[in-house]
């Protein structure tokens, strides 16, 4: 622990003192002595600081990408309480945002600014908001777009102005400066620089490295511009000699450059063509990514021209035509990268607004189909409860009317009375079972109460025993000793079983025999009612459940029958969470059974 607080803080009098190399060491070294992620992240951010320094920008991005890492993890663990771990990410972002920037990324360098802001909003730290609002203002100038620049970087100002950070207020006053003279308000931008360095001048020079030389080059143009060239000269060599003194490579290029237009303009091309010589060996030092080279190798080509050293001019244009070529392509590729991953949130979007509409127009096509499915309902039920009356009264009245004609008529007639109520008859129990089957469908809630199946059995199986013995046919129960007991409409499941029994008397021959048994079978028990006749042909096996069918061999032509009890059995069962089903075999006999779950 003290190790790393130790080494830490070593690191970070090494980073103010512009030693960013050694600050770099002390910093990995404090991150190698770090017990916790957050000391972690402390060690990454300084090491990260000092790697911006020395112009090392993707080691800053690879840093970033630990620091992301060790943050979900504080995160998690909640080792450090919320405001403080937001502050750490904030100083983070920071440096990304500027290593970003500088790195040629700018659209996620705006990315991270913004995320630093909204960070910054949210802990409630000016500062914070301020550095973000100022990396904003120099990424919109990277880009050229100075005047949108300005108000960024005024309210940045304004935020350090409140706070009254002198070093903070310089080092945007300065940045502003640049703005105008990018802008052609050479006047105010002198005036801003002006500022900054009197500030500056009160309180530690040797604050910020980048600053001061910056205020220099700045106050060098302003200058320059405003025809005062020996000040101008002087202050451009100032600014070299800082930044050299201060290790900052990047102003220092910066500077160089700047000077080197100067000198350009002032017909002193050697000392242009040695500064320019020097910032492009420092820039391909610092690494292949640094996107301002080729500009630096334009300048070369037109000082070298201007020199009359056409072969020198010459290969310098081509190594600005070849870099300008790689970074532009490196450029469109990133902003190829860009309008891709922008275009594939778009579609993303386009697409969930697309299934939410989806699931919206379900929803309400559901709504629809409820209310249709509710007045279906009712309707059918107006149906019934019509039909019922208007077909089972006319009926009925036939019947009575016939039965009262065969006191009227000479028995000789009596056959026709005969097939007359046959067929009422069959009408009835035709409409009788259309009606009951429509009942059955409307899903009525069934009446469940605990019932015992046993005494249920034995019951329909009673009730079938006159029509059993007229046939000549035994009818037997075979159940276990045990009652099964079980929660069930009864009145349906009689309903059900009712029909089986009398199918298995109508399809059994005189001395044959039906049996009901009842089994239990893990969590279920199953009826069944074995018969000794008929026997159902295999392809009709499968459709026997449908309404209205009948196989037609040529007894059952005999036998009448509507074709839909065994539809009506089959609902009442499926009804129970149950399954109805049949094994048969032609002349032999069939089983038919159901199940019901005992739960
Ligand atoms: P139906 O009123 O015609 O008996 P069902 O729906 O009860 O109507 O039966 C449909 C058809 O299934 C019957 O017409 C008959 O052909 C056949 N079937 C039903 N039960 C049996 C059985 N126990 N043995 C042979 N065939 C049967």
């Amino acid at each position: 622990m003290t190790t790393f607080t130790d080494l830490l803080s070593r690191a970070a009098q090494a980073y103010s003192r512009a030693e960013y190399s050694t600050a770099l060491e002390l910093a990995q070294a404090a991150a190698a002595a770090a017990t916790q992620p957050f000391q972690q992240i402390e060690a990454c951010e300084l090491q990260m600081r000092a790697q911006h320094a020395r112009g090392m920008y993707d080691q800053v991005l690879t840093l970033w990408r630990n620091v992301q890492v060790l943050l979900a993890e504080v995160e998690q663990t909640g080792a450090v309480p919320p405001g403080e771990r937001l502050r750490m990410e904030e100083r983070v972002l920071n440096t990304l945002a500027a290593s970003q920037r500088l790195y040629g990324d700018l659209s996620s360098a705006l990315e991270t600014r913004h995320r630093q802001l909204a960070l910054g909003q949210q802990i409630d730290e000016r500062a914070a908001q301020s550095e973000a609002l100022n990396g904003i203002a120099v990424i919109y100038a990277s880009l050229g777009e100075f005047a949108r620049a300005i108000p960024y970087l005024e309210q940045a100002l304004a935020f350090q102005r409140d706070l009254g950070d002198v070093r903070q207020i310089c080092r945007m006053l300065s940045n502003l400066a640049d703005l105008h003279l990018h802008v052609d308000q050479v006047e105010t931008a002198l005036n801003l620089a002006r500022q900054a360095w009197e500030q500056l001048s009160q309180v530690d020079q040797h604050g910020d490295p980048q600053v001061t030389t910056q205020i220099h080059y700045i106050l060098a143009e302003a200058y320059s511009r405003t025809g005062q060239f020996s000040q101008a000269r002087a202050a451009f060599e100032e600014a070299l000699r800082l930044a050299e003194l201060y290790r900052t490579p990047r102003t220092w290029i910066d500077a160089c450059s700047r000077y080197a237009d100067f000198l350009l303009r002032q017909g002193q091309h050697g000392r242009a063509l040695t500064l320019l010589r020097r910032a492009i060996a420092v820039s391909a030092a610092m690494g292949a990514s640094t996107p301002w080279i080729y500009e630096l190798y334009r300048q070369l080509a037109v000082v070298c021209e201007a020199m009359g050293d056409c072969p020198a001019a010459l290969e310098a244009y081509r190594e600005y035509q070849r870099l300008q070529v790689v970074i532009f392509n490196t450029e469109s590729d990133a902003r190829l990268r860009q309008v891709e991953a922008r275009f594939r949130a778009e579609a993303a979007e386009r697409e969930a607004k697309f299934f939410r509409q989806q699931a919206e127009a379900a929803q309400k096509q559901r709504e629809l189909d409820l209310r249709y499915f509710e007045r279906l309902t009712q309707l059918k039920d107006e149906l019934l409860a019509t039909a019922s009356h208007d077909l089972k009264n006319p009926i009925a009245s036939i019947r009575m009317t016939a039965d009262l004609l065969r006191w009227m008529i000479d028995p000789r007639f009596h056959d026709y009375l005969d097939r007359i109520t046959r067929q009422v008859d069959w009408i009835n129990q035709l409409i009788g079972s259309i009606l009951e089957l429509a009942k059955l469908e409307t899903g009525r809630a069934l009446n469940i109460e605990p019932t015992s199946l046993t005494q249920l059995i034995k019951h329909c199986v009673s009730m079938f025993q006159t029509q059993a013995e007229a046939r000549e046919i035994t009818l037997t129960a075979e159940l276990p000793d045990t009652p099964i007991t079980i929660r069930i409409d009864a009145l349906l499941i009689s309903r059900a079983l009712d029909n089986l029994i009398s199918n298995a008397l109508k399809y059994t021959l005189p001395g044959g025999s039906v049996r009901v048994t009842a089994a239990i079978s893990g969590e279920q028990v199953q009826v069944s009612v074995i018969d000794t006749w008929i026997g159902i042909p295999e392809e009709a096996i499968d459709r026997i459940f449908e309404r209205f069918y009948r196989v037609m061999g040529d007894q059952d032509t005999e036998i009448e029958g509507t074709g839909l009890g065994l539809t009506i059995a089959r609902t009442i069962i499926e009804q129970h969470g149950g399954q109805i089903g049949v094994s048969s075999a032609l002349g032999q006999g069939s089983t038919f059974y159901f199940t019901l779950p005992l739960a």
